[in-house]
């Protein structure tokens, strides 16, 4: 795969389509057999997530359900700065068994601050389960129960995810060339 150009900067090959889908496929087979009985219900964060969200979704052999959420940052009446809020959350998560579906975790603050909101809702199980995590800049506490790769501190596009708009549909993931 050749390097890309995406705006100004360019961007090298990271992940393959092909590894990507075997890691998603590992994942799958995972929450089967942890979800044994039950009909979990995934929710998926927008935008990131969706190409995510979908091969998941498609490589689980099980009984499941899916919505899907943007979440917006407003700056609260209080003193504690940006406040997180979700779009479109029109489930009621009681007694369900919730799995988050998340692009990437970088500094952990996103999930840290929403966590919260879904559990006030009293859900059987909430569980995360992450396409990427930069484990190296979490920040603030996240127990992420499942995860695809660990990778460093460096900006990635493709596979859903953006720079500046652009990059989501590329098959696989790039990294920035530094
Ligand atoms: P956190 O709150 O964990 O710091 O941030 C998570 C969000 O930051 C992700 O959902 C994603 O939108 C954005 N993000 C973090 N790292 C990257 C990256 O390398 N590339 C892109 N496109 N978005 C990123």
């Amino acid at each position: 795969m050749p390097a890309i150009q995406i705006h100004d900067k360019l961007f090298k090959p990271y992940l393959s389509e092909e590894l990507i889908k075997s890691k998603i496929g590992e994942i799958a087979h995972r929450i089967e057999k942890d979800y044994q009985g039950k009909t979990p219900l995934f929710i998926a964060v927008l935008n990131g997530s969706f190409m995510f969200a979908s091969d998941l979704f498609k490589m689980l052999h099980h009984p499941a359900e899916i919505c899907f959420i943007k979440l917006a940052s407003y700056k609260g009446t209080v003193s504690s700065g940006h406040v997180i809020t979700s779009i479109g959350l029109d489930v009621p998560l009681i007694e369900r068994d919730v799995i988050v579906l998340e692009d990437i975790v970088d500094t952990g603050k996103t999930m840290h601050q929403f966590l919260p909101q879904l559990r006030h809702q009293q859900p059987a199980s909430l569980k995360i389960c992450t396409l990427l995590h930069k484990e190296e800049s979490t920040q603030f506490p996240v127990k992420i129960d499942y995860r695809g790769f660990v990778i460093p501190n460096k900006f990635v596009v493709g596979y859903g995810l953006d720079y500046n708009g652009l990059g989501r549909n590329l098959n696989e993931l790039y990294e920035l060339y530094e």
